[in-house]
């Protein structure tokens, strides 16, 4: 017996090198491709102590360079997709994101994608590849609220933790995320509610999905709406969306707006409406008369920052042919009624679309 321990305890201290070396390698690390689009992440500033800064200054490589330890926990590499301030984020470059991560995740050799963004526009980005990316490896957006050059710059931590997110099994199947300041949120459900802060981001009706410390994470809920491959919308063969604005309610509102969007050649119009999804009496029937004589589709959301837009509420949605964004802000309410509209989407099917993604 004293012999059968000696000799198991010599093939242990024998074979400790041998997992040593594998853990030193990368070989069996999760191969993660970094998307760059610009951003206060990739910005710069003349100094470490100014709140100005240009955004999207510094390539993906420099930004990968500038976080210690990443190369430990996923096989890294990056491309430049864009490298803009996200005030500046266009379909165009949505579309050319979202076919390349599509592309990027159907083959074995990428396991999960990184999007690296400016905070402005990142709900928006996060929302639209959620609609369209194939996929149920982990797709992550992050940035940073101060610049590259800032003192105690957050960027190289976020894109730390939505690098782990993006390499771990467990963010499998959870659609795209969005990770900052330790925190990781499903796209839909995320909003910028502070302009400065380094804590911008909340889910303020559904809470966060998880959380992240340097690079250890755990979630806490699934997301509850549709997403990714069981979801009807995709980018194939699209090269551009038809135009939907948002208009912004507010007292004594003129209903001539609806008007001019609708002249400007607008498809759909989403009101970020006050309290419940609400406008002018005037703007209502203007609404209903942008349908009845354009076919343009209007969406009630509202310029609150949280709270469902419930349909029926204080008239009959359908007296209006007006549609409800339930608990979509209106940023996103326009993606999806954007993307309805490029599938030739009808007014009857619109509140089902809204009530699904
Ligand atoms: N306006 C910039 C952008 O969205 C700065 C915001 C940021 O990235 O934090 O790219």
């Amino acid at each position: 017996m004293k012999r059968f321990k000696i000799i198991v305890l010599l093939l242990g201290i024998a074979l400790l090198p041998i997992r040593g070396f594998a853990q030193d390698t990368d070989t069996e690390l999760p191969n993660i491709k970094i998307l760059a689009t610009g951003g206060t992440i990739a910005g710069s500033a003349a100094s470490a102590t100014s709140g100005s800064y240009s955004a999207g200054q510094i390539g993906i490589q420099t930004m990968i360079n500038a976080v210690p330890g990443i190369k430990k926990i996923a096989d890294v590499s990056g491309e430049q997709v864009s490298n803009v301030g996200s005030q500046d984020m266009t379909v165009e470059i949505w579309l050319k994101l979202a076919n390349r991560i599509n592309e990027l995740l159907a083959s074995d050799d990428v396991d999960g994608i990184v999007v690296t963004h400016g905070t402005d526009t990142q709900e928006e980005t996060a929302y639209f590849l959620s609609l369209v990316v194939k996929s149920d490896k982990p797709v992550v957006t992050t940035g940073s609220m101060r610049s590259s050059t800032s003192i105690s710059a957050e960027g190289p931590l976020n894109l730390y933790n939505a690098v782990a997110i993006a390499a771990d099994e467990n963010a499998k199947g959870k659609g795209v995320m969005l990770s900052l300041n330790d925190q990781i949120h499903n796209a839909r459900d995320v909003s910028k509610m502070n302009t400065t802060n380094v804590n911008s981001f909340a889910s303020p009706i559904k809470g966060m999905l998880g959380g992240v410390f340097y690079g250890r994470l755990g979630f806490f809920r699934e997301p509850n709406t549709k997403f990714g491959k069981t979801s009807e919308f995709s980018v194939t063969g699209i090269t551009k969306l038809p135009r939907v604005d948002i208009i912004y309610a507010y007292t004594d509102m003129s209903p001539d707006l609806i008007d001019m969007h609708v002249k400007a050649g607008a498809e759909g119009i989403v009101i970020a409406g006050v309290g419940n999804g609400n406008m002018t009496e005037a703007t209502l029937k203007a609404a209903k008369k942008a349908y009845e004589d354009h076919g343009v589709i209007i969406v009630r959301s509202t310029r609150v920052a949280t709270g469902w837009v419930l349909r029926d509420n204080e008239f009959k949605d359908d007296d209006y042919h007006t549609v409800v964004s339930g608990d979509l802000n209106p940023a996103k309410a326009r993606i999806l009624l954007m993307l309805s509209l490029s599938k030739g989407k009808k007014l009857t099917e619109m509140q089902q679309l809204f009530d699904t993604y």
